[in-house]
């Protein structure tokens, strides 16, 4: 009789890819945090890749932040599940696109341009945070153009760090009170822009988050109807994530309380 070999995991293939954004990540939130751990330890682990389309965190003041005790945490719960072999991915978000290379070696994830069109339940699927299909808030989108630049991102990060942290405040105040004034309706996509994304793309879905209106929508584009996911935010009391499985596309019951 043999002995049995040590006991060692074989991880095998699930077929399921999970996206998640707009988690905005804060030590303010300790509750989010911890829904957060619970997802990467459950749901995340159980699948082969997790894609993470922005506004992880509710700011990133650059890569020399990593230090930070709060994110520190989170970029090694995040190494964590890749080093257990989940593919991780991360696109940046308007809050978090100051996350860089080393963010992306510390986390142990890949780092993907905003927009790319990957493979996705067996369709060419574009994958973007959002923000640049909401071409109505002509305010956002000039601001959007200009902190983009490597000009501008340049400058930025030769700041110190709390010099930053302290623009970013001043910044999302501004953003936040912009954001009651302005009309429900300039603040989600436009149908054309996102049209003219899936059709420069060649892509036959789309999934984005930053508008928090978590559902699934239809285009037609050239007579062919593309599929749009949106995916949700999360706060203390709620988690959201898509799901591509072997069986199709759904939204994750996450036991929401
Ligand atoms: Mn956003």
């Amino acid at each position: 009789m043999t002995s049995k070999p040590c006991a060692t995991e074989v991880r095998r293939p699930s077929g399921t890819s999970l996206f998640i954004s707009d988690l905005h990540l804060t030590p303010d939130a300790p509750q989010l945090s911890a829904r957060f751990e619970h997802f990467l330890a459950g749901p995340a682990r159980a699948a082969d890749a997790l894609y993470i389309l922005g506004d992880l965190f509710d700011f990133w003041a650059g890569d020399d932040d990593l230090n930070d005790p709060f994110n520190a945490r989170n970029v090694g719960a995040l190494a964590h599940l890749s080093a257990q072999g989940v593919a991780v991915y991360f696109l940046p978000g308007n809050r978090d696109f100051l996350a860089g290379a080393d963010f992306a070696t510390a986390a142990g994830l890949s780092l993907l341009p905003d927009p790319c069109v990957r493979e996705i339940c067996g369709m060419p699927t574009l994958l973007t945070h959002g923000d640049r299909l909401c071409t109505d808030d002509h305010d956002y989108q000039e601001f959007r153009a200009e902190v983009r630049t490597p000009t501008w991102r340049t400058a930025f990060l030769a700041q110190p760090l709390d010099a930053r942290k302290t623009a970013i405040a001043t910044l999302r105040n501004t953003s936040e009170s912009e954001k009651k004034r302005k009309a429900m309706a300039i603040m989600d996509v436009n149908p054309d822009a996102v049209a003219t994304a899936l059709r420069q793309h060649g892509a036959q879905a789309m999934i984005h988050g930053h508008t928090h209106r978590q559902g699934q929508r239809t285009h037609d584009v050239d007579g062919n109807t593309c599929l749009r996911w949106v995916l949700g935010d999360w706060d203390s009391n709620r988690s959201s994530a898509l799901a591509c499985t072997p069986t199709g596309w759904q939204f994750l019951k996450l036991g929401d309380t």
